[in-house]
C-alpha cells in the first residue's frame, strides 16, 4: 500500500494551502481564497475545469459557489440536493462510502467533509480513467480540501466576528464620550452600515426626538402597520418580521437603557426569508449600548437643562430682590421669558377688586397695550379665576372662532401669594405647539418664584404713592412737588406756578368745627384736581394752602386757570369759601434777558408776593407776579 499522504501532489496541495493563509494573513477574503484554493487544484490536477459547491445550512442542499477552468457551467445545476447522493441518509449526513461519486455523463464529484459533516463538494470534468491520479490520493485531496475549507471558513468567521466587535468597542467608545443624542444615532448607523452594507436601517424615535433630517428616522407611531415596532418599544425585546411575500426580513432592536426604552431600531435584510441568527446577537449589542448612550446623553442633556433653568430662576430672583422699581422689574421678567421661551408677547396682568378689575402692568410687551389683547386676558382671567390653574394651550381658539389668526400657542401662570390670586403672566406665541412643557414647567417655577418679589415690589410703590400722595385731600404731597418742579425746571421749556390760600379760614373752622374746615379743604383740592390735566401737579403745601404746578404750560394759560379756580370756589364750595392764589411763570426763552438762571425758590417767592398782594388787596382773587 502506498502512503498516500507522502504522494507529491498532496505535499504540493498542502503546502500551496499553507501559503494561501500565510500571505493572505493580512487581508483576509473568504471567496478570494476559495478561488485560490481552487486554482491550486486545478493546476495540480491538471483536470479541464472544476466547479466548488457549498452546503446551505438551512436547506438541506449544496449551492453552487465558484467555478474555475473550462467549464460548461450550464450543463450544472445550482443546487443538489443532499438526499440524492448515493448513500446519504434523510438527514445528509455521509454513510459509508466513497467520496468519489462518478455522475453520469462525464463528470466526477469529489466529496468535502469534515468530521463526518458534509461541506460540499468539488466537480471535476472528466470520467475517472482521464485521471491520472489514484482513488486513494482523490480520497486523501477530498480530507485536505474539506479540512481547508472548514479552517477558512472557521478562520472567516473569527476574523468578521473580531472586525465587528472592535466596531462595536470603537462605537461604545465614541457614545460614551459623546454627550450628544444626535451623534449617538449617526454613530449607530454608520457601524451599521460598515458591518452590513447590504441591509437598510430606520430609527423609529418618538415625535420630540425627530429633529435631525440627516439621520433616517422615522416617528415611532401606533399603527397598524407597526405592531412589531411598538412590540419591541413596549416590551423592550427584539422582534422579528420575516415576510415571505417581500422576500425580506426585519428586525426590530429596543434603544434600552436602564430606564427605559428610548426607540427601536430597524434593520432590513432584502433577500432572505428569515434574519440571519449570527446577526441578531451583534445588533442587539449594539442597540443596548446605543440605548445606554441615549439615556446619558438624554439625562446629560436633561441635567444641562436643569442648571441653566435654575440659573435663570436664581437671576431673575436675584434681580428682583435688587431694588428695582415694579416697571422696571417687569420689563426684565418679560425680556427674560421673551429670550429663554421664545415668546412673542409676555404680558403681567394684575387683579384688582377681587378680580372685578384688571390692570396690564407696564413692563408687559406692547400687544397688551392695545386693545385686541383684552379678548386674550378676559378670556385667561376666567379660566384661571376659575380653575386656579395654569394654563397650557398648543392651538387655542376663541369659542365659537373659526379665524386662522391670532395667538395659538398660549401659558398663563397664575400669581399666587399667601392663597390669593395676584394677577396672572401671560406668554404668547402665534405659531402653534410652540412652547414645550418643559418651558411651561419652567414659567411655572419662575412666576412662582418671583411672586413674592413682585409683590413685594408693589407694595414698596403703593407705600412710596401714600408718601407722595396727601392723606386728606389725596394731591400729592409738597416733597413730591418740590421734586417734579425741580426736574421740570431742568427737562421742560416753561412752567406755571401757583400758591393758593383759602381766605379767613380761621373763621370757618370756628364758625363750623374742625373737621367741616378739613372737608371745606377737600372740596377745594377736588376742584383743583378737575380743573387741571393729567401731566399737572395738584398738591398740598401744608395746611389750608395749596399749590398747583403747570409743566409745560405758559403764563397765559396758567392765569386763566387760576381764575376759573377762584372763580369755581367761591361759588360752589359748601359751606362757601374764597381763596387767594399768586402765580409765577418761568420759562428758558426768558433766562437770556435776565441773564441769570431762574430758580425754584425765585419762583416760589414771586408766587409768595402774588399771594400776599392778591390777600392784601381783597382776596377772591389771583395776583401774577412776574419777576
Ligand atoms: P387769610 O387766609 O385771609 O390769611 O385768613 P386765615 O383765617 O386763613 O388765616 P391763616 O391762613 O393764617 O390761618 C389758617 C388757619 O387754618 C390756621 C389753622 O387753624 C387752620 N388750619 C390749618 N390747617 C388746617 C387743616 O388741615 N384743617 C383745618 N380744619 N384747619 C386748618
Ligand atoms: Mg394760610
Ligand atoms: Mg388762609
Amino acid at each position: 500500500m502506498v502512503n498516500t499522504q507522502e504522494d507529491p501532489i498532496i505535499i504540493k496541495l498542502k503546502s500551496h494551502f499553507y501559503d494561501l493563509i500565510d500571505t493572505e494573513s493580512g487581508l483576509f477574503h473568504y471567496d478570494h481564497i476559495v478561488n485560490k484554493m481552487l486554482t491550486a487544484i486545478h493546476s495540480l490536477l491538471e483536470v479541464p475545469g472544476i466547479l466548488l459547491y457549498k452546503r446551505n445550512e438551512q436547506e438541506q442542499v449544496l449551492q453552487f459557489k465558484a467555478p474555475i477552468g473550462n467549464i460548461d457551467v450550464e450543463m450544472f445545476p445550482k443546487k443538489i440536493d443532499i438526499r440524492s447522493i448515493p448513500d446519504f441518509s434523510r438527514s445528509g449526513a455521509p454513510m459509508n462510502r466513497t467520496s468519489l461519486i462518478e455522475i453520469e455523463g462525464n463528470a466526477l464529484m469529489l466529496l468535502l467533509e469534515k468530521k463526518n459533516q458534509l461541506l460540499g463538494c468539488l466537480i471535476f470534468e472528466g470520467k475517472d480513467q482521464d485521471f491520472h491520479i489514484s482513488e486513494d490520493v482523490l480520497q486523501v485531496i477530498s480530507n485536505e480540501c474539506g479540512h481547508f475549507l472548514a479552517k477558512i471558513q472557521e478562520l472567516s468567521t473569527v476574523l468578521s466576528e473580531e472586525k465587528r466587535y472592535q466596531q462595536l468597542f470603537r462605537v461604545t467608545e465614541k457614545f460614551h464620550s459623546s454627550m450628544n443624542m444626535d451623534s449617538v444615532l449617526g454613530e449607530i448607523i454608520q457601524t451599521l452600515q460598515e458591518v452590513y452594507p447590504t441591509f437598510t436601517y430606520y430609527l423609529l424615535l418618538s415625535h420630540d426626538n425627530n429633529n435631525n433630517t440627516d439621520l433616517p428616522i422615522k416617528d415611532l407611531e401606533y399603527d397598524s402597520e407597526n405592531i412589531s415596532a411598538m412590540q419591541a418599544y413596549v416590551t423592550g425585546t427584539i422582534q422579528f418580521e420575516d415576510s415571505q411575500s417581500y422576500g425580506r426580513s426585519v428586525l426590530y432592536a429596543p434603544l434600552m437603557g436602564k430606564q427605559g426604552v428610548y426607540g427601536v431600531l430597524q434593520v432590513i435584510a432584502p433577500n432572505t426569508v428569515n434574519f440571519p441568527k449570527n446577526e441578531v446577537e451583534f445588533i442587539s449589542l449594539l442597540a443596548n449600548t446605543a440605548g445606554s448612550a441615549l439615556e446619558n446623553a438624554q439625562l446629560y442633556q436633561q441635567s444641562k437643562r436643569l442648571i441653566s433653568d435654575l440659573q435663570l430662576i436664581n437671576e431673575t430672583s436675584h434681580r428682583l430682590n435688587s431694588d428695582l422699581r415694579l416697571t422696571e422689574t417687569m420689563k426684565y421678567m418679560s425680556e427674560q421669558i421673551s429670550s429663554s421661551f421664545g415668546a412673542e408677547e409676555v404680558g403681567f396682568i394684575l387683579l384688582l377688586n377681587d378680580g372685578e378689575d384688571i390692570n396690564v402692568l407696564q413692563g408687559s410687551t406692547s400687544f397688551f397695550q392695545v386693545r385686541e389683547s383684552e379678548r386674550y386676558i378676559q378670556l385667561m382671567k376666567d379660566k384661571i379665576a376659575k380653575e386656579r390653574e395654569p394654563l397650557f394651550l398648543g392651538d387655542f381658539h376663541f369659542p365659537d372662532s373659526t379665524e386662522e389668526k391670532g395667538f395659538k400657542s398660549i401659558m398663563a401662570v397664575p400669581m399666587d401669594q399667601s392663597g390669593e390670586l395676584k394677577g396672572f403672566a401671560l406668554v404668547m406665541h402665534q405659531q402653534p405647539y410652540h412652547f414645550s412643557f418643559e418651558s411651561f414647567k419652567l414659567l411655572q417655577s419662575l412666576i412662582h418664584h418671583s411672586t413674592l418679589a413682585f409683590t413685594n415690589s408693589m407694595l414698596r410703590e403703593e407705600l412710596e404713592r401714600m408718601v407722595v400722595t396727601d392723606h386728606l385731600t389725596k394731591l400729592f404731597s409738597r416733597s413730591y412737588l418740590d421734586k417734579k418742579i425741580y426736574s421740570s425746571m431742568n427737562e421742560d421749556q416753561e412752567g406755571t406756578f401757583m400758591l393758593i390760600d383759602i381766605d379767613n379760614f380761621k373763621k370757618v373752622n370756628d364758625t363750623y368745627g374742625h373737621q367741616a374746615g378739613d372737608e371745606v379743604i377737600v372740596q377745594v383740592a377736588n376742584l383743583i384736581r378737575k380743573n387741571i390735566r393729567g401731566s399737572d401737579i395738584g398738591a398740598r403745601w401744608g395746611g389750608e394752602e395749596l399749590a398747583v404746578y403747570l409743566p409745560n404750560v405758559g403764563l397765559e394759560a396758567g392765569i386763566a386757570i387760576a381764575n376759573r379756580l377762584v372763580q369755581k370756589v367761591g361759588k360752589t364750595t359748601n359751606p362757601q369759601v374764597t381763596i387767594s392764589c399768586g402765580v409765577s411763570y418761568w420759562s428758558k426763552a426768558s433766562i437770556a434777558d435776565v441773564q441769570e438762571e431762574d430758580t425754584y425758590s425765585a419762583l416760589f417767592k414771586r408766587a409768595d408776593k402774588a399771594l400776599y398782594i392778591a390777600k392784601e388787596t381783597g382776596k377772591n382773587k389771583m395776583v401774577v407776579q412776574k419777576n
